[in-house]
């Protein structure tokens, strides 16, 4: 379950598009939210968009992995299709706030890797989150508010990488995945063929 969150401005949605496009083993978690849907997403690809009523009757029924309220919208983790997954031996991509990764971190059993990514200086951050010269002050200070306050929470995760040039900061992310993989403890498919090496 590799865990990746940002502040928007980081670079985040671009990095999890690269790895999930270059990376033949890894999965998105397509979570649910009561968020409106935005031009361009897809329903169920990039989000299952349902209203509270539906969300709300998942969270009873406990078939999110982990919920949260994030800026005023609800989203959550599906239990039930990311746990099969995983028994089938597949990846996970997570693209999920810090309270998603506290609980997935509290409450799987299986294994977390939780990785934070920051932009790189505040200007650069106001830069991107004021991109669309439309917007007014206004908007882009509680969007640099919101960011400040998600940045807080990065003493919550294992890695931080520093978005200050997209390709090096791809490299290094999918560094962190491939290591992570060659973990022994995540490696038990090697067993049969170490006891052979060793015979
Ligand atoms: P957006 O609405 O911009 O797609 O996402 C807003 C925030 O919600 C992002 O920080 C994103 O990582 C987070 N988010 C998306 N899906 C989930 C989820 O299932 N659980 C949690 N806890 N956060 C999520």
């Amino acid at each position: 379950m590799f865990i990746l969150s940002s502040p928007s401005g980081a670079g985040k949605t671009t990095i999890a598009r690269r790895i999930l496009a270059e990376d033949g083993q890894i999965r998105l978690s397509v979570s649910y939210t009561t968020r409106p849907m935005r031009p361009g997403e897809v329903h169920g690809r990039d989000y299952f968009f349902v209203d509270a009523d539906e969300f709300n009757s998942k969270v009873e029924a406990g078939e999110f992995l982990e919920w949260a309220e994030v800026f005023g919208h609800l989203y959550g983790t599906p239990k039930a299709e990311i746990k099969a997954g995983l028994k089938a031996g597949h990846d996970y991509l997570f693209d999920i706030d810090w309270q998603g990764t506290q609980q997935l971190y509290q409450r799987m059993e299986v294994d977390v890797v939780r990785v934070f990514l920051l932009p790189p200086s505040i200007e650069e951050l106001q830069r991107r989150l004021a991109s669309r010269g439309t917007d007014s002050t206004q908007v882009v200070a509680d969007r640099m508010a919101r960011a400040r306050s998600e940045i807080s929470h990065w003493d919550g995760y294992d890695y931080v990488v520093v978005n200050d040039d997209i390709n090096a900061c791809f490299d290094k992310v999918t560094g962190i995945l491939n290591s992570e993989r060659m973990r022994r403890a995540r490696q038990t498919g090697l067993v049969d063929f170490v006891r052979e090496l060793m015979r």
